[in-house]
C-alpha cells in the first residue's frame, strides 16, 4: 500500500549506504547464467544493464533480512542468502547477495538451490520492472492469468458470489498499482458488489476475512488469514503442486503484477513469462 511503500523507501534509503554495489559481481553472474544456458535472463540483464537499470549488491545477511521484512517477509524458515526488489524511485532491479556467503564459496560454487533462487529472483523482479515500464502491453500479455487467478480466488472466498463481484476488477487493481493511486475505498470497490455488514448473520467468514484484510492492508495480522487462501488459489487455478508457502506476501490483493511474478518462479510458467517480458523491455 502507498503509505507503507513510502515508509519502505525511507527505510531503504537508510540501508542503502551499507550496500556495496559490485559491477564485477554482475559480470560473474552473467557468466554463471551463460554456463547454465539461461539465455533469456542473460539477454534481459544485458538490456537492463545498458539502461543502468540493474544493480547487484553484496550485503550482510542482516541487511537482506531487513529488506525482506520491509517487503513483507514474515516467516524465517531459512536464512536468505539472496534477495531482490524492484525500486520504482530509481527504476532499478536490485539484487542483494550475502557477501560472507559468497566470499566463502565464490559465486561459481553456489549450491544448486541458491543458483535457482538467484535466477528466480532476477525473473521475479524483471516482471515488476516490465509491469511498471510497459504497463499497457503487460496488461494485454497477462490478463488471461489474472482472469484465472482472481476468478478462482473469488470462488474460494465466496462461492455463491453474494458479496464479491462476478469478476474481481483486476484491471482497476493493476491501474491503481502502476499509477500508485490507491485508496482503501477504490480497492474494496474492485472486489465487492455489496459491502459486507457485520450485522449480517449470514456472512461467510472468508468474505469477512477478505474485507478486513483489504480494509487494513499493510497490517500483518489482518493479512495473515488471507495467505493460505492465496496459496490455495495458485494451486487450484494453475494446477501447481508443492507450492512454496513461505514466500507468500499477499501483494496479490493490491498488486496484480505479483501474480505473474509468483508464476514466473514456477518451472511450468517461467520460460513463457520470461519470453514475453523480455520482448517488452
Ligand atoms: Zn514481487
Amino acid at each position: 500500500m502507498y503509505k507503507q511503500y513510502n515508509e519502505f523507501l525511507v527505510q531503504l534509503e537508510s540501508l542503502r549506504e551499507i550496500f556495496l554495489s559490485s559491477d564485477e559481481l554482475l559480470d560473474d553472474i552473467k557468466t554463471l547464467l551463460k554456463d547454465h544456458n539461461q539465455t533469456y535472463i542473460l539477454e534481459a540483464i544485458e538490456k537492463l544493464e545498458k539502461k543502468n537499470h540493474v544493480k547487484v549488491y553484496f550485503a550482510s545477511e542482516n541487511v537482506i533480512f531487513k529488506i525482506l521484512k520491509l517487503i513483507g517477509y514474515k516467516l524465517s524458515l531459512s536464512k536468505p542468502n539472496i534477495a531482490g526488489f524492484y525500486d520504482p524511485s530509481t527504476n532499478t532491479i536490485n539484487i542483494l547477495i550475502d557477501r560472507y556467503y559468497v566470499k566463502d564459496k565464490s559465486i561459481y560454487e553456489l549450491e544448486e538451490h541458491d543458483f535457482i533462487t538467484l535466477k528466480d529472483t532476477f525473473v521475479h523482479e524483471l516482471v515488476h520492472y516490465v509491469a511498471a515500464n510497459n504497463s499497457l502491453k503487460f496488461k494485454a500479455a497477462f490478463s488471461n492469468y489474472w482472469q484465472k487467478f482472481y476468478n478462482t480466488f473469488a470462488d474460494i472466498i465466496d462461492f455463491q458470489r453474494r458479496y464479491l463481484h462476478k469478476q474481481i476488477d483486476f484491471i482497476s487493481l493493476f491501474n491503481m498499482e502502476v499509477t500508485k493511486n490507491y485508496t482503501i475505498t477504490k480497492l474494496i470497490n474492485a472486489y465487492f458488489r455489496v459491502t459486507p455488514k457485520n450485522e449480517d448473520k449470514q456472512i461467510n467468514p472468508l468474505v469477512n476475512t477478505l474485507y478486513l484484510a483489504l480494509k487494513h492492508i499493510g497490517e500483518t495480522n489482518a493479512l495473515l488469514g488471507i495467505q493460505p487462501i492465496i496459496a490455495e488459489t495458485y494451486m487450484e487455478a494453475f494446477n501447481i503442486k508443492n507450492f512454496k508457502l513461505w514466500y507468500m506476501f499477499y501483494q496479490e490483493l493490491y498488486a496484480p503484477s505479483e501474480v505473474i511474478c509468483i508464476l514466473s518462479e514456477n518451472d511450468k510458467f517461467q520460460l513463457n513469462i520470461l519470453r514475453k517480458c523480455n520482448a517488452l523491455i
